[in-house]
């Protein structure tokens, strides 16, 4: 495994029988240029201290890891945070906006096209176009405009369109293929921006690579503070950018136990959760393959989490593929046992964190409680702010 990052994906960017790009030929001519000059670009010594120094002087980075005492304290291991709830803009995901974007500059691009669900994506590409002086078009189905008013706002102050989409459900699925169009109404001036580790080739790579400064900044905290490796890396699954972050650093060593936990949401039943690899068979979702939660005709299935940045029908193609190798365990816990890892970090520790991270809190509380000898590195992806008034109106205090 000690090839793991020459080795995977391979030049097509395929993870074993995942990923891969599946899009007409006009889109695949336009990702053909953007995987060339990523490989290019991006290993260039001026492209490299650029990300770094916006790392350092913008975003903040690195962020700590920070020893959880009280909350290892009450379920009996030891659990320590990946602050990347302190990272700008409150979560992971800047760090591969910024990096997208740097991208986009070398490109010569001048506008920043993608999707959004809940907006947390959307903030932070309009973040990296703002400091960048690039133009950003939004595209967020109707409905998610209603429910996610306050990052909409966000969105326009920071100098981004947000582009209502008015088709289908009016949610994420139909946002894509919004954003899509538009990218594809002019390839020459603008480039797509993903926001995780999925989509066609090159955008799985390219994300994960982005987010590796995670696991490279955590390891070597956690290896300084403790004198050891973490037993257990625990990471919450949306499309899997945090997580790939993270586990990146630690999948050449086999003895760390990684674990990504999904979303059960209400329970098992189709339409109640988000759990893809838990429940999920090999398919297709925006040209690349991955499990999926799908019908029998392959079509994605709807899908539901507490936290809208995991609410989605397919996963990461590399996560399908260390799914298949084994190389990490993937679990999920409950809107249930979310909230309550959501009080107990804000109470023990004075950390709200999102309710996405809550799931990854959630599962390290549980693995403590069952093995209390071991040490337990959880990546905080994101901070709460943005969910509080939705926890206290559906759940009340606790
Ligand atoms: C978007 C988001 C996630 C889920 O995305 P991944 O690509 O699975 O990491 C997790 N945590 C937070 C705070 C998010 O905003």
């Amino acid at each position: 495994m000690g090839d793991y990052f020459k080795t995977f994906p391979d030049s097509k960017g395929n993870y074993g029988d995942f990923g891969g790009s599946f899009i007409p030929p006009n889109l695949q001519a336009e990702m053909d240029k953007i995987a060339d000059a990523y490989f290019s670009i991006s290993k260039s010594h001026e492209f490299i201290s650029e990300l770094r120094n916006i790392r350092t002087h913008f975003q903040g980075r690195p962020t700590p890891v920070y020893f959880a005492k009280t909350l290892s304290d009450e379920c009996g291991g030891r659990i320590y945070l990946k602050r990347e709830d302190l990272n700008h803009t409150g979560a992971h995901k800047l760090n591969h906006c910024m990096g997208e974007a740097l991208l986009a500059k070398y490109l010569g691009k001048k506008r920043l096209i993608a999707e959004t669900g809940a907006g947390q994506h959307g903030v932070a590409l309009a973040t990296a176009a703002a400091y960048f002086g690039l133009e950003c078009e939004i595209h967020m189905g109707e409905v998610d405009i209603e429910k996610e008013a306050p990052n909409v706002t966000r969105m326009k102050i920071l100098g981004a369109t947000v582009v209502p989409v008015s088709r289908g459900l009016r949610t994420l699925k139909e946002a894509v293929d919004s954003a899509f169009e538009a990218y594809m109404a002019d390839p020459i001036t603008s480039i797509y921006c993903i926001g995780s580790v999925v989509g066609p080739h090159p955008f799985p790579m390219m994300v994960r690579d982005f987010q590796r400064v995670v696991g490279i900044e955590a390891r070597e905290q956690f290896f300084d503070m403790t004198g050891e490796h973490p037993d257990d890396v625990v990471a919450c699954v949306g499309g899997g950018s945090n997580a790939m972050g993270i586990f990146s650093a630690y999948l050449e060593d086999g003895s760390v136990t990684l674990y990504g936990v999904e979303p059960m949401g209400r329970g098992p039943k189709t339409g109640d959760n988000a759990a893809t690899i838990t429940y999920g068979k090999p398919g297709m979702i925006h040209g690349f393959k991955c499990y999926l939660l799908q019908d029998e005709k392959g079509e994605p299935s709807p899908v539901y989490s507490i936290a809208s940045g995991l609410d989605y029908p397919g996963v990461g193609p590399e996560h399908s593929m260390l799914h298949d190798l084994g190389k990490v365990n993937y679990t999920s816990v409950t809107d249930e046992e979310c909230i309550d890892a959501f009080y107990a970090l804000s109470r023990k520790e004075g950390i709200i964190p999102a309710l996405e991270s809550a799931h990854a809190v959630a599962f390290a509380m549980k693995l403590a409680k069952e093995q209390p000898r071991r040490s337990i590195l959880v990546n905080l992806s994101g901070r709460g702010d943005k969910d509080i008034d939705f926890v206290i109106g559906k759940y009340g205090f606790r």
